[in-house]
């Protein structure tokens, strides 16, 4: 019998591109779907096949979850804080899929990228596993990039320097960077056709970012011709939470004996929806780059070996060549100065599709066949 299949934040960023995968791959076809809303009670429900009610409904009342299957949430932490431990202490038997972070870490619970872990997730099934959550985006997207050394087991550690798109920091943060564009154009248009000086203008464009106000935006200071170098709350140990889920959930999600330390720095920047990282990796031996390329290819079907050339890199190696699509090219793949076990890569990835949608897209596949 077809499962019934709830859907909670399907209309914020990552709950519509998951929907839109749903669509594209006919997922729809395979359970009924019933949709819920924090704020929109008795609109309509998004137009898809087998839809069990018409009109959305409340998204924090039991009564109306506890008959469903399977929940998958894009709400966020807030909800699933609230909602979670009401619908178990109910008895509730049902899967929860989720893209927060709030129960990623918790001992009952798998972060899902089935590329890298579906043993793992299998064998969570067949235990009686009910919670499967997507992990962090710059998590999922290393993983898939360098997947082919991971699986042989060939990392010592990982330093990463993430560049991670604005769209990451939520909607309203994309719509102040696009507004900081249209506010520093306005500013500046007529001086773009004069003939001044280029360092005129330079001064003109920076006079202008600064006075932004960007007092009640969630990013406080202007991120057009800008970067921050920091992402999330502090913990103690000088780190972000950021950095800190980069080690955290990648060791959960590889379920190794021997722990891979990773550690960097992350950087917002002011591109949409695509997030890069450059990595220093430590080998635990001295494999060729042919080699090394040969086992990142091979890894999964979505990785994209980039030539270590000029032309390559920049045409198939950015951010704006990858978005929209859920291909994850990794180059600048070399051996460093500091010895042969030594190698710098590159990746890009949608942060938003691999990063967040096609995660819980894939697992909610695997859970309704169960
Ligand atoms: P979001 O876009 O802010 O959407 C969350 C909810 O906000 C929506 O489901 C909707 O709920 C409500 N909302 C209010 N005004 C809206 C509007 N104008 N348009 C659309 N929705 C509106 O959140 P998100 O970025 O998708 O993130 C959801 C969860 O995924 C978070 O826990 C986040 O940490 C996690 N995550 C995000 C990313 C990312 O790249 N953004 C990546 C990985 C994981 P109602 O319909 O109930 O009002």
């Amino acid at each position: 019998m077809k499962k019934v299949v709830g859907f909670v934040g399907w209309r914020g960023m990552v709950g519509s591109v998951l929907l839109q995968r749903l669509k594209a791959e006919n997922d729809f076809n395979n359970f009924y779907s019933a949709f819920f809303t924090t704020s929109q009670l008795h609109c309509a429900s998004p137009n898809v096949e087998n839809l069990e009610t018409p009109l959305l409904e409340d998204a924090y009342d039991l009564e109306c979850l506890i008959p469903l299957d399977i929940i998958v949430s894009c709400q966020g932490e807030k909800y699933t804080k609230i909602v979670y431990q009401k619908l178990k202490a109910r008895g509730w038997k049902g899967y929860w899929v989720d893209a927060s972070s709030y129960l990623r870490m918790n001992n009952e619970s798998i972060i899902v990228l089935d590329p890298i872990n579906l043993d793992a997730i299998q064998a969570g099934i067949e235990s009686g596993t009910k919670a499967f959550i997507g992990g962090n985006c710059t998590v999922s997207l290393m993983l898939l990039s360098l997947g082919g050394l991971f699986t042989q087991n060939l990392i010592e550690w990982v330093s990463v320097s993430t560049y991670q798109s604005v769209s990451g920091s939520g909607a309203q943060s994309m719509l102040d960077l696009l507004k900081q564009i249209g506010y520093s154009y306005t500013d500046i248009s007529s001086y773009l056709s004069s003939k001044r000086p280029i360092l005129e203008l330079e001064r003109e464009f920076t006079k202008s970012l600064k006075t932004i106000d960007c007092s009640k935006n969630k990013i406080k200071t202007p991120l057009l011709g800008n970067l921050l170098p920091w992402i999330d709350t502090p913990m103690n140990n000088g780190q972000t939470k950021e950095e800190w889920k980069g080690s955290a959930e990648t060791n959960k999600i590889l379920n190794r004996k021997n722990y891979i330390p990773i550690d960097g720095i992350c950087v917002r920047v002011p591109s949409l929806r695509c997030h890069s990282q450059a990595f220093t990796i430590k080998l635990n031996s001295d494999c060729s780059i042919k080699e090394i390329q040969s086992m990142l290819a091979s890894h999964n079907p979505w990785v994209r070996v980039i030539n270590n050339t000029l032309e390559d890199s920049i045409k198939q190696l950015t951010p704006l060549n990858v978005t929209g699509t859920l291909n994850i090219p990794i180059g600048r793949i070399k051996k460093m100065n500091f010895g042969k076990k030594y190698l710098s890569a590159f990746s890009v990835g949608d942060q938003l599709l691999w990063g967040a949608a096609e995660p819980l897209r894939r697992i909610l596949n695997i859970l309704i066949h169960q």
